[in-house]
């Protein structure tokens, strides 16, 4: 099959945990070759720049976006990550493995000012940011942003309450809540939780003000120039008017002159949201399927109790299979985050097998999952899910056939590329006790073929009928992969 064809697939490269010293960049360059190998296509980094936590911080606390780790900032010249020349060296080397380099971008805020204002603002009801409480009074509000340490290489461009919209903090009152600044409004068009999510954190950004766009436009081109990424991962995407990104991205790529892929995160159960976010960006970005990673976690708490007939109901990937990226786990669903929902280790097996061994979606594989997570000894799935990378390279190919049609016992047929060199397989899993069997169809052509579990749970090959139909076994809260023997040495 030709090289440009084969499955792709995305990897989360973090966990919130990760140690301050945790050299990341250079991990990843020394990786690069072996996580191209198992079949990784493409890459989401961490926010590469300055954060208001130094070295310490994860990146979403966007203090300097044009300090990729390369000025005295914050008490340290390096990101938790490593430096810049360090983050450039890694992005060089992953494409030169054919590895794509996705970029995660954090727009909706700004945390560590250098210095306050005295501005006017509303304090806003935190359950219904729509309405005031109380009068308008002046607050002094973390604003400014001067970034003196950096003496305006790349960019001047400075940060005032002008370019804002409000902020959690009164240091003249030593207050906190939302402060809404006299004469802005929340932005429209944003998730309609709390009546207008546009607030989330830190000094949030006006997406209004015409000089904060020009500065987005600009430096998403210095960055793109700089770093030779090959997209974005869009943080906090339900916070921000929605048309903004289209429009930004549009400027964006016409200025550096080439494509960039896009992936938002919208967090919501609620897949009419993510769809109305589709949709008002004209399909150009794709979202992270948050409604399946909700159904994998349901069926990991409830085991038996779970109908896995339903496991892909209300989710992205069943409505808009091209705009989904699925996935099991990431750093906001890890313990202790405030999205906790993290999905059981029982069931991790067979909620990678539901995003990796399926022809829809690009499933996104995640660090912790991955190399396992140290803060709470939890030890990753890297063998697993590394044969399951192989399995989806050479076998999720073809027409699928689903069979999800008992509550504790579902399954899936692919029948291969009859053209090319894309193999055909047959999943099967379980969440109850027992050895289960299901009939499915997988081709014709394999009539009398010989079946093995690629897997190796099952170890008793079986034999594909004369009508292309399998008696494919799991064991009991289990996942069996079936494939034809002889293609194994192909
Ligand atoms: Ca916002």
């Amino acid at each position: 099959m030709e090289e440009n064809n084969l499955n792709k697939t995305m990897m989360q490269y973090f966990e919130w945990y990760l140690p301050k010293n945790c050299d990341l960049w250079n991990k990843l360059s020394k990786e690069a070759v072996s996580i191209a190998s198992a079949g990784i296509t493409s890459v989401w980094l961490p926010p590469a720049y300055k954060g208001a936590g130094g070295n310490q911080d994860t990146g979403y606390g966007v203090y300097d976006m044009y300090d990729l780790g390369e000025f005295l900032q914050k008490g340290s010249i390096g990101t938790k990550y490593g430096t810049r020349e360090e983050y450039l060296n890694a992005i060089k080397i992953l494409r030169a493995n054919n590895i794509e380099v996705i970029a995660d971008i954090v727009l909706n805020h700004k945390m560590g000012a250098d210095s306050t204002e005295k501005v006017f603002a509303y304090k806003m009801d935190s359950k219904n940011r729509n309405n005031r409480v109380g009068k308008l009074r002046e607050i002094e509000a973390y604003t400014k942003f001067d970034f003196s340490e950096r003496y305006n290489k790349y960019s001047s461009f400075k940060w005032d309450s002008s370019h804002f919209d409000g902020v959690d903090y009164d240091a003249k009152n030593k207050q906190t809540g939302i402060f809404l600044f006299y004469g802005k409004s929340w932005d429209k068009d944003v998730d309609l939780e709390n009546g207008n999510y546009d607030y989330l954190m830190g000094a949030d950004v006006d997406f209004n003000n015409v000089e904060v766009i020009e500065e987005f436009i600009n430096w998403g081109v210095w960055y793109v120039n700089t770093t030779n990424i090959d997209g974005f991962r869009l943080d906090a995407v339900k916070h921000i008017r929605a048309e903004f990104f289209k429009e930004w991205l549009e400027k964006v790529e016409e200025r550096v002159g080439k494509n960039l892929y896009c992936v938002g995160e919208y967090w919501s159960t609620y897949r009419d949201a993510l769809e109305y976010f589709i949709n008002k960006n004209d399909e150009r970005i794709q979202v992270f399927d948050v409604p399946l990673h909700y159904n994998l976690y349901e069926a990991s708490k409830q085991h038996e109790k779970y109908d896995l007939k339903n496991i892909f109901k209300g989710t992205l990937v069943q409505s808009m299979p091209k705009m989904a990226v699925t996935f099991v786990d990431n750093h906001d669903s890890e313990i202790g985050q405030s999205l906790e929902s993290f999905v059981e280790d029982w069931f991790k097996p067979l909620a990678y097998a539901l995003i990796l061994l399926r022809n829809q979606g690009l499933p996104c594989v995640f660090y912790g999952d991955y190399y396992g997570i140290e803060k709470y000894n939890f030890k990753g799935f890297k063998l697993l899910i590394e044969r399951m990378l192989s399995i989806r390279r050479k076998y999720v190919y073809g027409t699928q056939n689903d069979y999800f049609n008992d509550r504790g016992l579902i399954g899936w047929t692919l029948e291969g590329d009859p053209y090319g060199k894309g193999y055909g397989c047959a999943v099967v899993l379980s969440n109850k006790p027992g050895i289960h069997t299901k009939k499915m169809f997988i081709g014709e052509r394999y009539a009398h073929e010989k079946f093995v579990d690629i897997l190796g749970y099952m170890p008793k090959p079986i034999y594909i009928d004369a009508n292309g139909y399998g008696q494919f076994k799991c064991d009991g809260i289990s996942v069996s992969c079936w494939v034809r023997e002889e293609s194994i040495f192909d």
